[in-house]
């Protein structure tokens, strides 16, 4: 079921985890996800409405599950190594998980959703779930990682010419921009 309809710059939930971690392939990455409070803010943030606030517990394991779908999609995107039996385990366990179930009421002769808010954890099982729906599906081959030199975030590329380059024009593309700026200009 679809927990948000925010536009997400990378263009899936899983992949919004995943990109929670900035500057991956350079040498000090940092984690957005270090406690509950900062859980909370990402889900937030993503347009997902939780019914309880994320404890010490559901850190661990939000950082474990993004870890897991990080490594298959971008060994699936990169094809420079096997995909991880332990991380197709951990992402298909999570998918067993159960998830809110959608229902209808009717409010003054429309129709309205009574679906309950999620937990912390159905959260995950939804994201287990769209990472299994978006590797498996002819959307992969849409999928791309970032030009940012030390950046490593996969988005979806749902652009008509399939030539997206950045996770973000704000952060990767203006540094790109920024730096070949300065380069013509120190060359001459
Ligand atoms: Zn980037």
């Amino acid at each position: 079921m679809v927990l948000t309809t925010k536009r997400l710059a990378t263009g899936r939930l899983c992949l919004e985890l995943v990109a929670t971690v900035h500057g991956r392939l350079g040498d000090a990455p940092n984690d957005d996800l270090l406690d509950g409070a900062a859980v909370a803010q990402w889900l937030a943030a993503v347009g997902v409405e939780i019914a309880e606030a994320p404890v010490a517990d559901d850190v661990s394991h939000y950082v474990e599950v993004r870890e897991a779908v990080c490594r298959l999609v971008t060994v699936s995107v990169t094809g420079t190594a096997e995909q991880r039996g332990e991380d197709v385990a951990l992402v298909n366990a999570w998918a067993r998980g159960s998830a809110p179930v959608p229902q209808l009421r009717v409010e003054e002769r429309s129709l309205v959703s009574d679906t309950a808010k999620p937990t912390p954890r159905q959260v995950l099982t939804a994201v287990a779930r769209d990472a299994i729906d978006l590797l498996t599906t002819p959307e992969s081959a849409r999928l791309h990682q970032c030009d940012g030199s030390h950046c490593g975030t996969v988005f979806l590329d749902t652009s008509r010419g399939g030539r997206r380059r950045w996770c973000s024009s704000d952060r990767c593309g203006n540094r790109a921009r920024v730096a070949a700026h300065r380069d013509r200009h120190s060359e001459v």
